[in-house]
């Protein structure tokens, strides 16, 4: 029998549903995707002019008959699957039969298959079969499509410009490396290498193909289950951090997902250890049994919901907060003396970064020619992936510091542009930023203070009057409750002020009148009242405003002071805005920038 089975009505309606094919990353995604359920493990996906011009997919999978070649551009075909049900279930990636047909009709299609017996060439054009014959050729399955939508010319408008369509195919093929280390992608554009996994199985290398070595050195590995899940993986030191979310890559049962919950308990971990705009480099795969989750199938994302997601929250926070906290995060300056290992990612950022005109017409696609500058392959990378160590998690204890004091004691040595202090110890030069470092300290003091609930106020001899607008006024006089919470003692003396009888005993005795302020800012500019946000704010605002400035010089009593109490935080790294508070010479560093080996 036919191995291609016609597909249950209702499922093809369902999946017909949605647009299919829009995107050269669609089409793609479509081929790379057939490949992978042909079992190969070698895929090259060759593109001319970022695949407008021609996308060709070859593999070494198992390869079709001629019956299952020819009915496999036919509509409602699919040898994938029969019942919504083994969407999940199954190991099958694709589940869009109707895409092959779709992508046949708008294109000059060649397939070129065999199960290793006879070999089979097929070419479609704008969805006729044209020629059906015999070939010798290898096993596996190669797929030529030419002159994507040439005959929907409206729908070739809508491609965007070749930088962002390759963009994605770049950040799609990206994904299916860091799903499957076992196989080998190697993606070329015009003829140059873009992105190459070697298909080792290792998942380490296959983050460093991804994002780079430099990434891969700083990624901390992550293992760990309960009752519902079990997820292991990869997450990067905070250093590391993207302004790009698609950093985040995140598998269900070895499926590539997309959910926003998800990737909030993520960032949410991070928080104060990066900025708000920046995204860790994450790769994890969750092991969950079906039932717990609901799929929403969309052709083109996959998103799902979690129907135990605190137990999940709760798992996948616990390992990502309990490596973030045991680690000395202070970033190492190094100097980079391999100018050639430019990241995948950086070099997409790149391309899109380049002003190109976003309507461009097919025509002239052929005189804009991508050159961007990729070194070739492989070069000495194999080299620089062996000198990753690849620790086991449960062999990682030597690695894992107490909290407390988890920098070792640094010995303030003077003050750099009044803002950096330098200071030393027997493993380098430390540079402290004096305000970010004092920033941290206080965040944490304000942050417990009102965490405390401890209701000591402290009475004030002269009451504080505080004048608003007319405006603030009213909004305040809504939400006085809110600072009665806080225990201050306030009363509303009409005509736009308030009176201040007693404050919160933690509050600055020197700076009380301009502290009160902000927090009656953030609690009239708050619309919907979050305790823990508003807490989280007024720590944050109170700490920058409480904090030593740039240009205080200090003197180095109480450096050493501050360096002290940086130690003793929870988080010595970062300050609340998620900005270093301290980076690092390493003394071999120091040794190899002045060449001192030279001379030994
Ligand atoms: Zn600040
Ligand atoms: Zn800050």
């Amino acid at each position: 029998m036919s191995k291609v089975l016609v597909m249950d009505q209702n499922l093809a309606n369902k999946i017909a549903a949605g647009e299919v094919v829009e995107k050269v990353v669609s089409v793609v995604k479509e081929l790379v995707e057939n490949s992978i359920d042909a079992e190969a493990t070698d895929i090259k996906i060759e593109l001319v002019d970022s695949g407008v011009k021609e996308i060709v997919v070859t593999d070494n999978g198992v390869g079709m008959d001629k019956e299952d070649a020819v009915l496999c551009f036919s509509r409602h075909a699919t040898s994938k699957l029969k019942t919504l049900d083994d969407l999940f279930n199954i190991d099958s990636l694709g589940f869009r039969g109707e895409a092959l047909p779709s992508i046949a009709s708008v294109s000059n299609t060649i397939l070129q298959t065999s199960n290793g017996k006879k070999g089979t060439e097929v070419e479609v054009n704008g969805g006729n079969i044209e020629n059906v014959r015999h070939l010798d050729l290898p096993q596996g399955t190669k797929i030529r499509v030419k002159n994507l939508f040439y005959n929907t010319p409206v729908r070739l408008k809508y491609l965007k410009n070749l930088y962002v369509e390759l963009a994605n195919v770049v950040e799609y093929i990206s994904k299916m490396a860091l799903s499957y280390p076992s196989i080998r992608f190697n993606l070329l554009n015009n003829g140059k290498s873009i992105l190459y996994s070697d298909g080792s199985g290792n998942l380490l290398k296959a983050i460093s193909r991804v994002h780079g070595i430099d990434v891969a050195k700083k990624m901390i590995p992550i293992s760990g289950d309960n009752e519902d899940y079990k997820i292991e993986g990869y997450i990067s030191y905070p250093e590391k951090a993207r302004s790009n979310r698609s950093s985040i890559t995140t598998f269900v049962n070895n499926r590539l997902i997309k959910n926003n919950e998800l990737n909030k308990i993520i960032t949410d971990c991070y928080h104060t250890y990066i900025p708000a705009t920046k995204y860790p480099i994450v790769v994890i795969n969750i092991e969950v049994d079906p039932i717990l989750i609901d799929i929403n199938i969309h052709p083109t994302k996959m998103d799902i919901k979690f129907s135990k997601i605190d137990s999940l929250k709760e798992l996948l926070s616990n390992l990502i907060i309990t490596q973030l906290e045991s680690r000395n995060l202070i970033p190492e300056i190094e100097i980079d003396d391999n100018t050639q290992n430019k990241s995948i990612e950086l070099i997409a950022q790149e391309m899109n970064n380049d002003k190109v005109p976003v309507e461009k017409e097919y025509e002239t696609l052929e005189e804009v020619t991508l050159d961007f500058d990729v070194k070739e392959e492989p070069m000495d990378l194999n080299d620089a992936i062996s000198s990753i160590e690849i620790i086991p998690v449960a062999e990682e204890k030597e690695e894992v510091v107490e909290k407390t004091n988890r920098i070792k004691k640094m010995y303030p040595v003077g003050l750099v542009h009044g803002t950096y202090i330098v200071a030393e110890n027997e493993d380098g030069m430390y540079l402290i930023d004096q305000h970010a470092a004092a920033e941290r300290i206080n965040y944490e003091k304000y942050l417990k203070k009102m965490g405390t609930h401890d209701n000591h106020m402290q009475d004030l001899l002269i009451p504080l009057k505080i004048e608003l607008s007319s405006q603030e006024y009213l909004i305040l006089k809504e939400k006085m409750d809110k600072l009665i919470e806080l225990n201050f003692e306030v009363e509303d003396f009409g005509i736009n002020t308030i009176i201040i009888r007693s404050h919160p005993y933690w509050l600055p005795e020197h700076a009380l009148e301009e502290a009160i302020r902000k927090m009656i800012d953030i609690i009239i500019s708050e619309k919907e009242f979050d305790p823990y946000k508003f807490t989280e704010k007024v720590a944050i605002t109170l700490a920058c405003k409480m904090s030593i400035k740039a240009n205080d010089h200090i003197e180095l009593p109480a450096m050493e002071d501050l360096l002290e109490r940086l130690r003793n935080t929870d988080n010595p790294f970062t300050c609340p805005h998620g900005r270093p508070t301290i980076i690092t010479y390493s003394k071999y560093e120091l040794e190899k920038l002045f060449m001192r080996s030279m001379e030994k």
